[in-house]
């Protein structure tokens, strides 16, 4: 009762302040068991997002207490003669405005009201959680059990709606494939407002349109994720490369152990271009075993890259863990003495990107734009890339972090609406640059955006095939382009599961029907 009243005075002032595309008898009509809010905190916090370079306001924000809230306002705006644009927002961390909508609505998906708690099940190795809970408390809850997710984000303060809408990669997707591919169930609102179970046998057309999907097709509203025994320690190991080859040669053979038993559990790597970043807020390096000066290192082209690895272990198996780690290391060819090693519990390595999180918040220095640039880049071409860009284009002046980490095309489902290079093995290359106004320029936002627009364009004329991950473009002529093969399998899928074009306005990918 109290909401429904909350949601006529919400409807009420919002005809009156702004003005309405949908006929706002429907939306008074709605019974929503949820908030829709007019609030300005509500509403200035779905206008922003992680980037911090795009506003778009929009005309008011619901949040559900469930999936029939979320069917019933799609619903409404599918039927409605005006239309009106409904982005679901999860926890706002993309970087070009893709969660937002400008004066339509922002389903906020992630927040302090859960609709429903995470439900483990044991005997069958799977979480059902609702769409908008972070993989952050995703985790909490399954390690009451033992269990946890297989494949993880860097960062786990995203929502599983968001992550699935785009991959969700880190270092196990080698082994594990992304996190789209560790789902074995949806629950997902169409574009026309249906609520629909879906999976590889039931619906499976929404089902693969949905995952790497960009929040085109439907609202993930209930997400089952597969787990697995949680380990209960990490050893964590980096160790240097002053060559390229060197370095991309072991990080390749080191996926080719996918799916047996004697290999690390994550690969990734980071170039360092300046030797001032080595301790960046990514990636603390940790005390060497064998001390090394990096400066004294010889960096071929002033570039050395680092090669990351962990081991996942029970207590029960401590005592082999070094010989399994030690026995793994040798076959690789590596900079002697420059390993550095720390162990921890798993928990602590999952989670380790929250702790510089909360380092740069204490500086002011996370609440800035982030002109992030994430390339698929096909293995053919990464040592042209590695010429032309590390050595190249970005001078010695990164502004954040850079990783560098292959993966196996064939743990992805090509059934999925994400694209990658066409070859057995592609790299993640993301630029991770934080934009600074201090005064100097080569921090500056306009400096790091025109940085990122020669990356592209170097590509392009180079004639390397980059993918973007997180993709960000402004015309429907270079969606086309990005999708290649797959654009007329997008855009039927399309037609078919939100044919108003009501859904996720802010990937500008297909011009609303209003
Ligand atoms: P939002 O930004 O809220 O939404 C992103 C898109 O998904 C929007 O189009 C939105 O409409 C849609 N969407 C949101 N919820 C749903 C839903 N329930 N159903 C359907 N569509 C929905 N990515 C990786 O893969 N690996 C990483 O290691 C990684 N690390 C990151 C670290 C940081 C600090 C940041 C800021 C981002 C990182 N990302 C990483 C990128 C991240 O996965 C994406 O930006 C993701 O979209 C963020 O999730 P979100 O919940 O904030 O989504």
């Amino acid at each position: 009762m109290a909401s429904k009243f909350l949601l006529t005075f919400a409807i009420c002032r919002l005809i009156v302040t702004v003005g309405l595309t949908l006929d706002p008898t429907e939306l008074l009509r709605l019974e929503l068991e949820g908030q829709l809010s007019l609030e300005p905190a509500d509403v200035g916090s779905a206008s922003r997002d992680f980037g911090g370079m795009q506003t778009a306001h929009p005309m008011a924000v619901l949040h559900p207490a469930s999936a029939q809230d979320v069917a019933r306002l799609v619903k409404s705006a599918y039927e409605s003669a005006h239309g009106l644009g409904i982005s679901a927002r999860g926890h706002g961390h993309s970087i070009n405005g893709q969660a937002m909508t400008a004066n339509g609505l922002v389903i906020q998906m992630s927040g302090l009201r859960k609709p429903t708690p995470p439900r483990v099940s044991e005997k069958s190795m799977y979480v059902d959680v609702w769409g908008g809970e972070l993989w952050i408390d995703v985790l909490r809850s399954t390690l009451e059990y033992g269990l946890a997710p297989k494949s993880w984000t860097d960062y786990l303060y995203l929502s599983v709606g968001g992550t699935l809408s785009n991959a969700g990669i880190s270092g196990q997707a080698f082994n594990h494939g992304p996190q789209f591919t560790n789902v074995y169930e949806l629950d997902v609102v169409t574009g026309k407002g249906e609520l629909l179970t879906c999976s590889k046998e039931q619906n499976s057309e929404l089902y693969d349109a949905v995952l790497g999907g960009l929040g085109q097709f439907g609202i993930i509203t209930r997400a089952r994720i597969a787990l697995e025994r949680a380990p209960r320690r990490v050893r964590w190991i980096r160790v240097l490369y002053s060559n390229f080859t060197a370095f991309t040669q072991d990080q390749e053979y080191l996926i080719s152990l996918a799916g047996q038993p004697q290999k690390f559990d994550y690969v990734e790597g980071f170039v360092i271009v300046d030797e001032g970043l080595i301790n960046n807020w990514r990636s603390s390096f940790f005390s060497p075993r064998n001390p090394v000066k990096i400066s004294s290192l010889y960096a071929d082209g002033g570039v050395l890259y680092c090669l990351e690895i962990t081991k996942n272990y029970q207590e029960s198996n401590a005592d082999t863990i070094d010989q399994e780690v030690e026995a793994l290391l040798k076959r690789l060819n590596f900079i002697p003495a420059s390993v550095f090693t720390t162990d921890l519990p798993y928990v602590d390595f999952l989670d380790r990107v929250h702790k510089a999180e909360l380092k740069l918040r204490a500086k002011n220095l996370w609440d800035v734009p982030h002109p992030w640039l994430n390339l698929f880049v096909p293995k053919s071409r990464i040592a042209d890339f590695d010429k032309g860009v590390f050595k190249g284009i970005l001078g010695n002046n990164t502004s954040g972090p850079i990783l560098i980490y292959p993966m196996n095309k064939n743990k992805w489902d090509d059934k999925t609406s994400v694209v990658t290079p066409n070859e057995d093995v592609f790299y993640l290359v993301a630029l991770l640059r934080s934009a600074l106004d201090n005064g100097d320029e080569m921090q500056g936002l306009e400096y790091l955006s025109n940085q990122n627009r020669r990356i592209l364009q170097f590509c392009d004329e180079a004639g390397i095939n980059v993918k973007q991950y997180l993709p960000h473009y402004t015309t429907q002529q270079e969606w086309i382009r990005h999708f290649g093969e797959k654009w007329t399998l997008f855009s039927r899928r399309k037609m078919e599961f939100d044919p108003r074009h009501i859904l996720a306005t802010g990937q500008r990918i297909f011009a609303p029907l209003l």
